[in-house]
Formats: C-alpha cells, sequence, structure tokens
C-alpha cells in the first residue's frame, strides 16, 4: 500500500543514458511518478528525487554511468537517487556504494520501481526522526540473477514530440560472444499482442501518428506466447490513426520473408528496416556466435529490394572486435560495399568483462578500430548520399515534426529520407503533419534535402 501523500508536490528529474528502449522507459518512469504527486522539475530547479537509467554497451557508457550519478548527486544535495537500468543490473552493489546512491534497482525490480521508492523513502524519513541525516545515501541495492529477470515493464513514449516508441519485447536468448545485454536484461519476452494494441490506440488517441516498435531483439517476440512478430506487425496494421509504423531492428535470420512480403503491401509499415549485420566475414560472424552468415543475410537484403525497391536500409556493423584479422576486415568491407543498402551504424568494439569474446586471442588495435570505422563510415556516407540523390525533384509525403517558429522545420518520408522545410517557409500547421512535398536538392551540411512546396 502507498501513502501516495508523502510524495505531493515533490519534485524529479530524470537523466538517462544509451538506447530509445531505456529512453522510452524513463518516460514510463515520469509517468508513474507524476501518479504519486511527483512533478518533473522545470530547467535550474532542484530535485527531491533523481532517477538515473543507465547503460553498459561499452566500458566508456559505465563510466558516463558513474559521471551522470556523481553530477546528479552534487547537482541536486540532499536528492533521492535512484539509480536503474543496464549498469544497475550488471554492477549492483558497486553503484549502490557511490557516494549520495540512495537505492538501485536491477531489471527485474524496475518494474515495480513505485513500491521500493516508497518502502526506501520511508526508510531514510524514519532514519532522520531518529536524528540521523542519511548525507551519504542508504546504498540499497535490489537485483536478482539474469536467468531470474521475468517481469516486463510496459513502456509507450512520446520521443520528439511526433513519433512514439512502443516497447514490444524486452531481453534477449542469443548470447553473441561480446554482448552483456542478455546478462543485463534478462531473457526475451513480450506482452499479449492485444495489450500493444489497446497502448497503440491510446497513442493515436494522443493525436500520434507514427510508432517506432522497439526491443532488444524483436524477433524473438512470441517466442513464449505463442504469437508471432507477424502477428503483431498484421494486429498493429489495423489500428487507425497511427499513419506511420518503423521497426526499430530486426535480426536477419529472424526477418521471416512472409514479414517482408507483408510490410511490403501493408497499411502503414514503412518500407525502412534496420539490420544488424555487425560483421561481413563469416569468420568473425562465427567468432561473433551470430545466427546467420552473409549469404543469408545478402538473401534479405534481395528480398526486401525486390519487394520494396524504394526501401531504406540501415545496417549494424562492428569493427575490431577480437579476432578481425586484417584480411577478414577487408572481406567485411568488400561485401559490405556490394549490399544495396542505405546507411551505417558502426561501433567500434569495447572489451566487456564476463564475455565470451575475451578468450578470443587476437586483439585488434585502438588505432586499427579508428582507421576502419572511418573507412565504413565513409563508405555509408557514399551510400546515403547516393540514396538520397535517386530521391531529388520527387514528390514524397513527409511528416514534419514540431519546431521552434523561425527556425527549419525537419522530418522524414516513408522511406526515411531526411527533409528540410527551409524557415520561410516552416509554419505551425505543418506540425506533426504529413505533407507531400518536391525533394529539392541537398542542404547546407548534406543531412537531408531540401522541400519545395
Ligand atoms: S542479439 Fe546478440 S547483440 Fe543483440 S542483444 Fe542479443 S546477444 Fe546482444
Amino acid at each position: 500500500m502507498i501513502d501516495t501523500s508523502a510524495f505531493q508536490g515533490k519534485t524529479a528529474s530524470y537523466y538517462t543514458l544509451g538506447c530509445k528502449l531505456n529512453f522510452s522507459e524513463t518516460s514510463t518512469f515520469g509517468e508513474m511518478l507524476q501518479e504519486l504527486g511527483v512533478r518533473t522539475v522545470d530547467r535550474g530547479e532542484r530535485a527531491d528525487i533523481c532517477l538515473i537509467n543507465t547503460c553498459s554497451v561499452t566500458e566508456v557508457a559505465d563510466h558516463k554511468c558513474r559521471q551522470a550519478i556523481r553530477r546528479m548527486v552534487r547537482e541536486n544535495p540532499g536528492a533521492f537517487i535512484i539509480v536503474t537500468g543496464c549498469y544497475a543490473q550488471l554492477e549492483s552493489e558497486a553503484v549502490s556504494k557511490i557516494p549520495g546512491v540512495d537505492l538501485v534497482l536491477g531489471s527485474n525490480e524496475k518494474a515495480h520501481l513505485v513500491q521500493y521508492l516508497n518502502d526506501a523513502w520511508l526508510h531514510r524519513n524514519a532514519l532522520r526522526e531518529q536524528g540521523d541525516e542519511v548525507t551519504d545515501g542508504l546504498h540499497a541495492f535490489q537485483s536478482v540473477k539474469t536467468k531470474d529477470i521475468k517481469t516486463f515493464q510496459p513502456s509507450c513514449s512520446k520521443g520528439n514530440r511526433t513519433r512514439y516508441f512502443l516497447k514490444v519485447q524486452d531481453g534477449c536468448n542469443y548470447f553473441c560472444t561480446y554482448c552483456t545485454i542478455p546478462f543485463a536484461r534478462g531473457f526475451s519476452r513480450n506482452p499479449s499482442i492485444a495489450s500493444l494494441v489497446q497502448q497503440a490506440e491510446q497513442a493515436a488517441e494522443e493525436g500520434g501518428k507514427e510508432i517506432v516498435l522497439t526491443g532488444v531483439n524483436i524477433g524473438e517476440f512470441g517466442e513464449r506466447t505463442d504469437e508471432t512478430f507477424l502477428d503483431l506487425v498484421k494486429a498493429l496494421d489495423q489500428v487507425e490513426g497511427i499513419r506511420r509504423f518503423r521497426i526499430s531492428s530486426l535480426e536477419p535470420d529472424l526477418m521471416a520473408d512472409e514479414l517482408i512480403d507483408y510490410c511490403a503491401q501493408s497499411r502503414a509499415f514503412m518500407p525502412h528496416f534496420h539490420i544488424p549485420l555487425q560483421s561481413g566475414s563469416d569468420e568473425v560472424l562465427k567468432l561473433m556466435h551470430r545466427h546467420y552468415d552473409t549469404s543469408l543475410f545478402a538473401d534479405k537484403i534481395h528480398h526486401i529490394k525486390e519487394v520494396m525497391p524504394h526501401a531504406f536500409i540501415g545496417v549494424d556493423v562492428m569493427v575490431g572486435c577480437r579476432g578481425e584479422k586484417p584480411e577478414y576486415f577487408e572481406e567485411s568491407y568488400e561485401f559490405i560495399r556490394s549490399l544495396d543498402v542505405t546507411q551505417l551504424h558502426v561501433f567500434p568494439y569495447s572489451e566487456r568483462p564476463g564475455t565470451r569474446a575475451l578468450s578470443i586471442p587476437y586483439v585488434v588495435s585502438e588505432h586499427d578500430k579508428k582507421l576502419r570505422s572511418k573507412r565504413l563510415l565513409q563508405l555509408s556516407d557514399e551510400k546515403t548520399h547516393a540514396f538520397y540523390a535517386k530521391y531529388v525533384g520527387q514528390e514524397a509525403e513527409v511528416l514534419f515534426e514540431k519546431a521552434n517558429r523561425g527556425r527549419a522545420m525537419h522530418g522524414f518520408t516513408r522511406n526515411y529520407i531526411r527533409v528540410e522545410m527551409p524557415a520561410a517557409l516552416a509554419k505551425e500547421e505543418f506540425d506533426n503533419q504529413l505533407i507531400t512535398v518536391k525533394l529539392g536538392d541537398f542542404n547546407h551540411d548534406r543531412s537531408a534535402l531540401k522541400a519545395m512546396i
């Protein structure tokens, strides 16, 4: 039982690190606290409660989390400090010892944030009544082992004022050798299709027009609920009001041909895919314990382009992982160059404690990682520009994002081309609206095509 009177009029500040999923979950934490009567701080205002939602994708991410926690403690003296997210799950005890931290919640416990907060808050108040000022934090932590992470925290958040991010799945059963995410988020799980449709309908009622489906390994949707990701896509496609759906990322081996065919003729699923490749060398894919080879990946790209020639395809590539000898990188580069894809998301490999990749003897130097990243990023620019250039002079429907008046507006076409509406043509009535424009030349920094009305 929670006595909300203790929280009335209190303020909270949130800080999120990492992926879209984390941002989406933070927004749900905000809603949970709002229901308790807690208001989000205004700029420059001190908070009574600080929540830091952490990431642990790389060593750098861990470092940034610790920095963010210390900054929040410093800037909000006396505030109740809660830390959750992947880093909090993997290093619960160590995080709880950071000066000023009151409560650390692992991946299973974050769904019960309000209950844990209430209990710890009352405990801190009781200590204060006994004369203990608790200036250094309670240092409490709650987390379970990976195999016991079972809860699913639903979340559907409003992103950049136009798009919604609907969490459809959490966790992963793959355990790629370089990755800690399954340890931090647990095994794959998902809610029912009916509940997700309801969340999408709610977003539509609030005026949402576009929803991005997010998760850790979305293709595993339904493994334990006897539903499939395709069933989910078909059900969401019927949600009136939502004009566009995008799928944040799908493992290639879980991207069924039926799903690609369905998207090609669907009402609202956009010709836009994001597929993690990680390496274009079969040797490296084996070392990574990925579930496909380059020939399967190439088949998926061909299939998408056959039924959706206009599709935008983003591809994740990791460079410099252990075992990526120079000849394997060259193979990978040539394979990626041969693919009809639009953009590369390049990530340098980062050593993670506890991962099996650490037993692979060949190590790539930081210098070589940088050189390889640079080459791939250049290849990515060439591919993206060539893709954009094909659409100059054509008409396209753009969903414009809300912008400050007097500034250029931006939005995306159905196939994810970024479009810029110059400030002189931008109007308030274009906010969150689908407008058909003629696509002009590249803008000043070549990050978008200019809209002509
Ligand atoms: S599929 Fe591999 S890389 Fe992706 S979250 Fe699962 S283990 Fe990590």
